[in-house]
């Protein structure tokens, strides 16, 4: 047994954690002083006069779910079953009937990716990871924490704003029948580059060809064109392959980043492989969270299971994606350097500068943006756009 000293050294000798760069930014943020500073390093979605509101959707359901709901007792693992229901017809479209492809309830995107590598560790722990870069910064923590390999290959030139997609196709080519291909599904993170269709067609074929295994995080449905078109990439995977895993998050599509609404869903060639896979998933999930917590998905549902609710959302969730375009259209239209920003998609873009001018855009312009020259182009308010593209244009000219 653990004396009192021992016990307190154990965890005194733990070695330092390198901390999340882009939480030292909000914080740095935050601390500025300067009344006009410019937060574009956040990954929530501002609106025109710079905040994070509530949806007034989700407002109208919160308020049915305080009048209505008699018990907190607990779901289960799969959290809420009329949740991960509604989405379906949203996610799958085509493939919603599918019975082959089964969901549930995860605590937001973050959850799910857990989750499925989970899943995907336990059937088969030799697979490999293939993952391009840049991705989303907690993609490999979460893949390496589940002790699966990753191998990585180039998703993006930043300097040329162009997907690397050659090496992208040899990559998942060369991979072993049974490696997972991880996708973003729409609006890449952090680079806004997304596959066009005939891009998604070959990346499709290759899998299928190769016998690897799709999993798709899709966290921005509804951000890039419209709802459909964000999934068409994914059901036309579903649609190729017989395994699917995808990870979906509601946290920037019902603006619920804190209540953590998300979900996994997964196909396999038959409706008996499917309910064997979904018992593993209910295990794991059954060790990590128990069940997920209720009260973003119980929202949600009361949403998409109204009419007038799920219409007033397609309503606010096409006021976000407009002001996102609309702002990008904006940046692109100032310096033909800045063009490639009116091409991609959702909320982030990346710049092509150094530390060093990112560093002195933070410095002299009061602008936060990620080492990586990530930022986000709905960070800011409307009456900061001109004063944010007056100083990108200043550092490109060097
Ligand atoms: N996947 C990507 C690409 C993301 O950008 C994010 C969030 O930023 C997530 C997944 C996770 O989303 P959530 O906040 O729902 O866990």
């Amino acid at each position: 047994m653990l004396t009192e000293t021992t016990r307190a050294r154990a965890l005194a000798d733990l070695p330092p954690v390198i901390s999340d760069s882009l939480l030292a930014l909000i914080a740095m943020a935050n601390a500025d002083p300067r009344p006009d500073k410019i937060d574009v390093g956040v990954g929530v979605f501002r609106d025109a006069v710079g905040n994070t509101p509530i949806l007034k959707v989700m407002k109208q359901a919160e308020q049915r779910l305080f009048d209505t709901q008699v018990t907190k007792a607990y779901l289960g693992s799969a959290g809420d079953k009329r949740f991960a229901e509604l989405l379906r017809p949203i996610l799958l479209g085509p493939h919603a009937g599918d019975e082959r492809i089964a969901g549930l309830q995860t605590p937001g995107g973050c959850g799910a990716l857990r989750l499925g590598f989970e899943l995907i560790r336990t059937a088969n722990p030799n697979a490999r990871v293939l993952m391009g870069t840049p991705t989303w910064p907690n993609h490999a923590p979460i893949i390496r924490s589940v002790g699966l390999e990753i191998v990585e290959y180039p998703y993006y030139d930043r300097d040329g704003h162009v997907i690397h997609f050659d090496a992208m196709l040899q990559s998942l080519g060369a991979a072993r029948e049974g490696d997972v291909a991880l996708l973003h599904g729409v609006c890449h993170n952090p680079t806004g580059a997304d596959l066009d269709a005939a891009q998604w067609a070959e990346v499709t074929r290759v899998i299928a060809e190769r016998g690897l295994l799709p999993f798709v995080d899709i966290a921005y449905q509804g951000f890039g064109r419209g709802l459909d078109e964000d999934a068409a990439g994914l059901r036309g995977i579903l649609a190729a392959s017989d395994e699917v895993i995808a990870a979906q998050s509601c946290d920037k599509s019902f603006s619920v980043y804190r209540d953590r609404v998300g979900s996994l869903f997964v196909k396999t060639g038959s409706v008996e492989a499917t309910t064997k896979a979904m018992a593993h998933v209910f295990q794991r999930s059954r060790e990590m969270w128990s069940m997920p917590p209720d009260h973003g998905a119980a929202a949600v549902h009361i949403i998409l299971d109204d009419p007038k609710l799920k219409a007033d959302w397609h309503i606010e969730l096409d006021a976000m994606r407009t002001r996102i375009n609309s702002v990008r259209q904006r940046i692109a239209a100032a310096d033909p350097r800045l063009a490639y920003i009116g091409q991609q998609f959702g909320m982030f873009s990346m710049l092509p500068f150094s530390k060093d001018q990112v560093i002195a855009l933070r410095e002299r312009h009061a602008i936060y943006m990620a080492d990586s020259g990530r930022f986000n182009v709905v960070g800011m308010a409307d009456h900061s756009i001109d004063r944010f593209v007056e100083a990108v244009v200043e550092t490109l000219d060097g």
